[in-house]
C-alpha cells in the first residue's frame, strides 16, 4: 500500500511535466527535514532525538546494524508510525509533530520494500496504477504504462506478478513507487532479496531512475558499501541515534569513532602508546596529535593501506596464508613485534607465495588513531 501513496494535492510534487517514453516522470524535488524525532516503545527508545536534513533531489542512505531504528524512522517519515517527540517537515510544512499529523496518502511519499509487496491478484499494470487514484482510469493506466516502460517491463503490463523473477518484481515495485511522482521516495533495504550480481545492476538502474525522476530519496541499508555507492550523503545510525552524517568520503576518511571506522573499512587494530604526538607500532610511528603523551591508543590500519615490499624495506613480515577474493587477494601476515596476524589486501597479480618473507610498510593516509578506552566500550552514541 505504501508504495502507492498519492502526491500531496497542491504540493510542488503534484506538478506534472510530460516525460518522453521510457523516461521517469519528472517530479519537483522536496526538502525533507527530520527535526529532533524520538519514538519510544514503553521504556525503550527506538529513535532518540534524531535530526536529518535531506536536500531536494539528493539520495541519503540510512546505514546501521539491525535494530538501530532505520525502519522506524522510515515509517515515521511515511506516516505509518507517529513520533513520540519532534517533527517531520516536507518542503518546510510539518507533516508530523506535536499538533499536526498528515496521513500517509497526503504526504507525497513513495515507498519501496525489500519484499516488493505486489498484489498477486492484480495485473502488473494494475499494481503500478493502484496508487494513481487521483487520476481517471485511463490517465492512471497511461502513467503506469509509462513507469513500466521506464523500468523495462512495458511488455509484461497485462501479466501477473508471479511470472516475474525477483529482479523484475523489484522493478515493478520501483515503477509503482515512482508512478505517482512523489517528492520523496523511501526504500527499505530494497536490494537485500536479490543475489549479488543482480543486486549490483538493480542498484545502478534504480539510482539512475531516481535521479531522473528528481525525487528526494532515503535508502535504508545495513551494507556500508551499498550506502557509499548510492548515497550523496550517509547517516550512520546506532542505538536509535544518528552518530554521524556526511558524504561517503567524509565518513570514510574521518569516521567519528572506532565503531564508525569499522563500518567503513576492514581494519588491522594495533594497540600503541603515544610519545611526542606520535603513536608507535611495529609497522611504524604515526601522527596522533590529539592525544597526550603516554595515552594508550588503537592504531587502525586499513587492509588496503599496507604495502608489501622487498625484505629489508619496512617491518619484517612472513606470509602465513593467502586467499583469492576475485579482483583482489587477502594476505595473512606474521609481522615481527605484533601478536596475531595482520591482513593485507593486494591486487591479485601481487599476491605473494605462502612462506615468503617480505618488507611491510604502511601508507600514513590509511591510518586512523582512536583512544584505546573507547574501543573497549559497548558502542553507544
Ligand atoms: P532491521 O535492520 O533489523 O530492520 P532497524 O534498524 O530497521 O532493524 P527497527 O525495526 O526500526 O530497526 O527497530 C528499532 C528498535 O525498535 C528495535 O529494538 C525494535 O525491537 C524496536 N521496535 C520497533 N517496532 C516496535 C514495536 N512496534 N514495538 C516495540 N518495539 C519496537
Amino acid at each position: 500500500m505504501l508504495g502507492l501513496l498519492k502526491a500531496r494535492p497542491g504540493s510542488a510534487s503534484t506538478h506534472r511535466a510530460r516525460a518522453g517514453r521510457g523516461k521517469a516522470a519528472v517530479t519537483f524535488a522536496a526538502r525533507l527535514r527530520v527535526d529532533h524525532v524520538s519514538r519510544r516503545y514503553g521504556e525503550s527508545f527506538a529513535l532518540n532525538d534524531v535530526s536529518l536534513d535531506v536536500e531536494p533531489s539528493k539520495v541519503l542512505c540510512l546505514l546501521g546494524p539491525s535494530g538501530c531504528g532505520k525502519t522506524t524512522l522510515l515509517r515515521i517519515i511515511a506516516g505509518v508510525e507517529r513520533p513520540t517527540g519532534g517533527s517531520i517537515l516536507i518542503d518546510g510544512a510539518e507533516v508530523a509533530g506535536a499538533h499536526r499529523f498528515v496521513p500517509p496518502e497526503k504526504r507525497g511519499v513513495g515507498l519501496m520494500f525489500q519484499d516488493f509487496a505486489l498484489f498477486p491478484h492484480l495485473t502488473i499494470l494494475g499494481n503500478v496504477a493502484f496508487g494513481l487514484r487521483s487520476l481517471t482510469k485511463q490517465q492512471a493506466q497511461a502513467e503506469a504504462q509509462a513507469a513500466l516502460e521506464r523500468v523495462g517491463l512495458g511488455y509484461y503490463a497485462h501479466e501477473y506478478p508471479h511470472i516475474l523473477s525477483g529482479g523484475q518484481q523489484q522493478r515493478v515495485a520501483l515503477a509503482r513507487a515512482i508512478a505517482p511522482r512523489p517528492g520523496v521516495v523511501l526504500m527499505d533495504e530494497p536490494f537485500s532479496g536479490l543475489d549479488s550480481q543482480l543486486r549490483e545492476s538493480m542498484r545502478e538502474e534504480t539510482l539512475a531512475i531516481i535521479r531522473e525522476s528528481r525525487a528526494t530519496c532515503i535508502v535504508v541499508t545495513h551494507d556500508a558499501e551499498e550506502a557509499m555507492r548510492m548515497g550523496d550523503a550517509v547517516a550512520l545510525m546506532r542505538n536509535g541515534r544518528v552518530v554521524q552524517t556526511g558524504t561517503p568520503l567524509e565518513l570514510y576518511r574521518a569516521p567519528k569513532d572506532i565503531f564508525a571506522a569499522r563500518t567503513f573499512s576492514d581494519l588491522n587494530e594495533l594497540p600503541a602508546r603515544v610519545q611526542g604526538g606520535r603513536a608507535e607500532t611495529p609497522l611504524g610511528t604515526f601522527p596522533a596529535p590529539d592525544f597526550a603523551g603516554g595515552s594508550d591508543v588503537i592504531v587502525c590500519v586499513r587492509q588496503g593501506g599496507i604495502r608489501l615490499k622487498a625484505p629489508g624495506e619496512g617491518a619484517l613480515g612472513r606470509v602465513l596464508d593467502t586467499r583469492f577474493l576475485g579482483d583482489a587477494g587477502l594476505v595473512e601476515m606474521a609481522v615481527e613485534g605484533i601478536d596475531g596476524p595482520i591482513l593485507v589486501r593486494v591486487r591479485e597479480p601481487d599476491m605473494p607465495l605462502r612462506g615468503t618473507e617480505v618488507g611491510v610498510s604502511v601508507d600514513e593516509c590509511a591510518v586512523l588513531v582512536f583512544a584505546a578506552q573507547d574501543a573497549q566500550e559497548t558502542p553507544s552514541s
